[in-house]
């Protein structure tokens, strides 16, 4: 056993205690249900500590709440170890893979060879509405062959298709490294193949290609308007696809759409898995923010509430999120200091951005129209409980995702109330969101309708 291991292991009652103390987003009796008594100790191997759930669906649970940042956090203080020293995983009871076996050096030679990003992993992939079905059947494929034949993941630029693709290669590698894989992008599958008919090589091209046990190609879209590519493609789906060897597949839009495919081969692909990854919502957006600063691992941890400007900010896609996140970090290791939201604002703020910003006064409509109140009771001073309900979650949404205003400006909307007032509504939702189902399903979609 590590030594590492055994001292989370003594210590960790201490250690969750302490999450559970620092952050009041945990209730006690959250710790309770998924915490204290279902997690279990398992293993820890190449920096990764391994927690067994009962099942599946607290691994969502416990994603969603941001549990992992919360207990690498706890771990990482109560132990005084770096947080970039290891990483935690989740385990179903029972479905714990070994994969002892294959050295770190191997792994690291074969992604490098394949030209795969090592950081591109599941681990560092954060789970959302827009992704859970493309994420979930990624993991399928990468630990059963054939399981979905092909699958092929589409969706706009930059939304992690070829993470997930990386993800695969990765993770099928670890599984057992004599497995035959092939990453390739379609534009390097295109250009190979010119120039093996240039020199007369088609065939011993098609033949390694129909020697692999997956085969991973990157935006297929490029197969437009390549005919004799589509042609050796043609030939060796249909050789994997028989030998149920694993074929997996990016696009940037559905097969069907793409210019010129021929039929033969899109009523192909309709035999296998299609998903679709779409522009995240804004939970998710915080979350992959969050999971990124933990992988920049920067000398200045970003701010909460900078993070969250720029998951209110960047509504095109995730590169572009990243992108903002390493200038806010390189500006930060410039300036030697914490980078603060007026500042983040300035370097961050292209003009572009000032017409979509979230006012007091959208809040309150998106509010009204999504729990069906009339804004008259939302900003009225009756007690009713469907209208202190509305009124509630509109100042609270008010401090939160707008983060420079003061509490006398946000009273002011609600009929002239004082700061006390609107602190007592944000920690009444503060405090019911913990437990109240019915509440964290009514902040998610307002958030999503006035965040995306
Ligand atoms: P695509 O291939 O769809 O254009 P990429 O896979 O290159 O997009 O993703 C763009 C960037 O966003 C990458 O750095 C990737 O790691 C990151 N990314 C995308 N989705 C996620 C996610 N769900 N969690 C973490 N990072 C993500
Ligand atoms: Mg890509």
């Amino acid at each position: 056993m590590s030594k590492f291991f055994e001292q989370i292991k003594n210590n960790w009652d201490e250690i969750t205690q302490k999450m559970l103390n620092d952050n009041d987003e945990i209730s006690t009796a959250f710790f309770d249900a998924f915490i204290k008594n279902p997690l279990k100790l398992v293993k820890y191997e190449k920096n990764i500590l391994y927690i067994e759930v009962p099942e599946e669906g607290y691994i969502n649970i416990l994603n969603k709440r941001f549990i992992p940042n919360f207990l690498k956090i706890s771990i990482s203080e109560v132990l005084d170890i770096p947080l970039s020293n290891f990483d935690i995983s989740f385990v179903v009871k029972n479905n714990i893979y070994s994969n002892q076996a294959i050295s770190k050096e191997i792994i690291e030679k074969r992604l490098l060879k394949l030209k795969i990003d090592p950081k591109n992993t599941f681990q560092n992939f954060v789970q959302g509405e827009s992704n859970r079905m493309a994420y979930g059947s990624s993991i399928a494929v990468a630990e059963t062959q054939a399981i979905y034949n092909p699958l092929i993941i589409y969706g706009g630029a930059g939304l992690g298709k070829t993470h997930l693709l990386h993800a695969i290669t990765h993770h099928a590698i670890e599984q057992n490294e004599n497995l035959n894989i092939i990453y390739i992008t379609c534009s390097e599958f295109k250009t190979e193949f010119y120039l093996s008919i240039k020199e007369n090589k088609t065939s011993e091209l098609i033949e390694k290609y129909k020697n692999v046990d997956y085969l991973i190609i990157d935006d297929i879209q490029f197969l437009s308007n390549a005919k004799e590519t589509q042609n050796a493609f043609f030939d060796i789906f249909n050789s994997l696809y028989c030998e149920k060897k694993q074929i997996i597949l990016s696009s940037d839009r559905p097969p069907k759409e793409i210019d010129n495919l021929p039929d033969r081969l899109t009523s192909r692909f309709s035999w296998g898995l299609f998903t679709d990854i779409t522009f995240p919502d804004y939970e998710t957006r915080v979350a992959i923010l969050l999971k990124k600063q933990e992988e920049f691992n920067p000398e200045y941890p970003v701010d909460m509430e900078v993070i969250r400007y720029i998951a209110q900010t960047v509504k095109t896609n995730i590169r572009e999120l990243e992108g903002c996140l390493t200038k806010i970090i390189a500006g930060s290791r410039l300036q030697k200091k914490q980078i603060n939201l007026s500042l983040a604002k300035e370097m961050l703020n292209n003009g572009e951005n000032d017409n979509k910003r979230i006012t007091p006064e959208n809040i309150i409509n998106t509010v009204s129209e999504t729990l069906n109140v009339d804004i008259l009771d939302i900003c009225g001073k009756s007690r009713k409980t469907d209208f202190v309900y509305s009124r509630n979650i509109s100042i609270f949404l008010c401090r939160e995702l707008i983060p420079d205003i003061t509490q006398e400006k946000i009273g002011k909307f609600f009929g002239d109330r004082d700061h006390s007032t609107i602190i007592h509504s944000c920690k009444q939702i503060e405090k019911d969101i913990k437990t109240n189902k019915n509440l964290q399903e009514d902040i998610k979609i307002i958030k999503n309708k006035l965040l995306i």
